[in-house]
């Protein structure tokens, strides 16, 4: 795998080329996350998350999982889910759509950088994010 990212990954990046052609012999899984990786070819949506710290005052990993698992649909969507309105957004800033920790089990939604949905009641807020992307896939 090391092998791989390390040699086709500078090419991708530097456009030497725009594919790993299959005479390379990798295998189809690892191409495809290597072109994701690379931003040249999104097969699954892309997802940010901060680590969690002692600003986070909700369950993260969770919540994280639990978008991941209802977004995985939404190829080349960039979704972040982030502990806390403090450092979230700008750690966020190239997501298509964020999931922000208020504190006080309140959540900002963010599309493309701004916030669209304040205090949103935590246990409602990941229903919100979808009902919003699902809007936005409509127009
Ligand atoms: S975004 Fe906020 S909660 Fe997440 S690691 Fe940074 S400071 Fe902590």
């Amino acid at each position: 795998m090391l092998d791989a990212a390390i040699e086709w990954g500078p090419k991708l990046l530097n456009r030497e080329c725009d594919e790993i052609p299959t005479s390379a012999g990798i295998d189809a899984h690892l191409t495809d996350e290597i072109m994701q990786a690379a931003r040249r070819r999104f097969y699954r949506p892309e997802y940010i998350a901060c680590p969690g710290c002692g600003r986070t005052m909700y369950r993260l990993e969770e919540t994280f999982e639990e978008v991941k698992r209802r977004t995985s649909h939404l190829r080349g969507m960039v979704i972040a889910v982030m502990g806390c309105i403090v450092n979230g957004p700008g750690e966020m800033a190239d997501a298509d759509w964020g999931y922000v920790g208020e504190g006080g089990g309140r959540v900002s939604i963010y599309h493309k950088g701004e916030p669209v949905l304040k205090h949103v009641p935590d246990s409602e807020a990941i229903d919100k994010l979808l009902e919003l992307i699902d809007t936005s896939l409509d127009v």
